[in-house]
């Protein structure tokens, strides 16, 4: 006799909660996902999509800027390329509608049920949609993070900005302030500069994206300040204000900072409220997030979680996991747990930074880890591309040499890292990757290189 199908219930169509439905529509469940503002969520509709997409227009446009010392002479007429706002924006919010068409109907070609609306507990296994209700064997918490407010900064979709509101204007911001310099507040700048606007970025620290790499974060600071950015470090805003033609920001030591808009990248908080978690005897944390463990199991039995509302890493790739190994877990697949040493990111500045295990610098200091460090500007590849910034980082173990991390600073670091990741996670040696050809001339030479220095005797290296 058949077994019944496992019911599974999915509250968020992120990438959280939609790779964890096509798993367990592949694994026989019948699968529903409650979604409010459209498949493939805020992910796709409204942060990295959109803001990934604006970023190729902008690399172009700093591509643009740096031409002339490749030999490109733009007429007279035409000194400079000029950004067609409107239009950007429209290719952004067309290009995420398409994405979200196509999270749409891979779902639907898999009989996986889509109901648009909110969700809510209204027990520990069954969601309230509009008036009806369903109940679940297995419950998947998706419900992703929202950008934080400022008590003084409320925004306007005007003139004061969340990241989600930047596609609706008609217009490049002509002076933007962004406050807050992590990666969102950075790669915003970043984009923003090279789009045209003139951009002054408020951080409340000694430095630009103070979580990162240190020596990738001080090159990206002095890319900024070279490309015409003013950085303020140390600067913390208390409040944003609109004025006759602009915003005011008003900064912790009494200073003011005068533009035309203002974007606020203060972080994201949880979007667990309202959502009747307590129904299901799931407690919060103290900000709000739902504590998990590493295959995603909340505190009640049943209930999963993946994604934002986790707060364990705040990136689409990580939030597509949590929800796969979920479902692996729960409908009784053999898993792995959730490894974050192994989590490749990306900062989508110009360069960019990418990072994959090891890539502290404290950790370098270790007497067991060896790393080594080469600038871009020693690659043939990128003289002739006319990449000066950046380096490769690479750490590997003492007296083993398997490759434990790296730091890829570089244009498409993006794309660089991922022979660091692979050896990473298959514990390839320094050996192994110093014997593997790289295309003369590449930026990836760059990491066989690094490979063979670390090959040396660990007092060379
Ligand atoms: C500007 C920006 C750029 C980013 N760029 C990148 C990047 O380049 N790479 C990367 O890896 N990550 C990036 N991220 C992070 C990435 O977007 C998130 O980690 C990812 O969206 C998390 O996926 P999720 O499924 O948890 O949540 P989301 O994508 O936020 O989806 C959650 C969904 O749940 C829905 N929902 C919530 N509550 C309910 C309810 N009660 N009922 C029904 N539906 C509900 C919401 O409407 C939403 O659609 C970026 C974030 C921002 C802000």
């Amino acid at each position: 006799m058949n077994q019944p199908r496992a019911k599974v219930v999915i509250i968020g169509g992120g990438p959280g909660g939609y790779e964890a439905a096509l798993v367990a529509a592949q694994l026989g469940a019948d699968v529903t996902v409650v979604e409010r503002d459209g498949l493939g969520g805020a992910c796709v509709l409204t942060d990295c999509v959109p803001s990934k997409t604006l970023i190729a227009t902008s690399g172009l446009m700093a591509a643009l800027e740096g031409s002339a010392g490749l030999g490109i002479r733009l007429d007279a007429a035409s000194a400079r390329a000029a950004v067609d706002a409107p239009r950007l924006y429209a290719r952004v919010r067309a290009l995420a509608g398409a994405q979200s068409a196509d999270v749409a109907s891979r779902l639907a070609a898999e009989g996986i049920e889509v109901l648009a609306g909110t969700g809510r507990l209204t027990g520990p296994r069954t969601v309230a949609v509009g008036d009806r209700e369903i109940s679940a064997d297995i419950l998947l918490i998706a419900a992703g993070a929202q950008p934080r407010i400022l008590p003084g900064a409320v925004p306007d979709g005007e003139r004061i900005l969340t990241c989600r509101q930047l596609y609706d204007l008609d217009e490049l911001p002509g002076e933007l302030i962004v406050v807050g310099s992590g990666v969102t507040g950075a790669e915003f700048a970043s984009a923003y500069q090279a789009l045209g606007s003139q951009v002054t970025l408020v951080s409340s620290r000694d430095r630009v994206l103070p979580q990162e790499d240190a020596d990738a974060a001080v090159v990206v600071e002095e890319v900024f300040r070279r490309r015409g950015m003013t950085v303020l470090g140390r600067s913390r805003a208390t409040g944003v204000t609109r004025t006759a033609g602009g915003v005011a920001v008003l900064l912790a030591d009494g200073r003011t900072v005068r533009g035309s808009h203002c974007l606020l990248t203060v972080g994201m908080v949880p979007g667990t409220s309202g959502l009747g978690l307590e129904r299901a005897g799931i407690a919060l944390d103290g900000r709000g997030f739902v504590p998990v463990d590493r295959v995603s199991r909340t505190s009640a039995p049943g209930v999963y979680a993946a994604g934002d509302c986790t707060g364990v890493m705040m990136l689409a790739s990580v939030a597509a996991m949590q929800g796969r190994i979920a479902m692996w877990h729960a409908l009784g697949e053999a898993v792995g747990p959730l490894r974050l040493s192994h989590v490749a990111a990306t900062i989508f500045t110009e360069p960019e930074i990418a990072t994959v295990g090891i890539t502290d610098q404290a950790a370098a200091g270790q007497a067991d880890v060896l790393v080594v460090k080469l600038p871009l500007a020693t690659n043939a590849r990128a003289k002739m591309q006319g990449f000066r910034d950046g380096f490769i980082k690479l750490f590997a173990r003492r007296g083993s040499g398997i490759v434990l991390g790296g730091v890829v600073v570089a244009p498409r670091a993006s794309e660089l890292i991922l022979g660091v990741s692979l050896a990473v996670e298959q514990l390839l040696t320094v050996d192994q990757i110093a014997h593997t050809f790289a295309v003369y001339p590449s930026l990836s030479g760059s990491l066989t290189e690094a490979a063979r220095r670390l090959m040396r005797p660990a007092e060379d290296a």
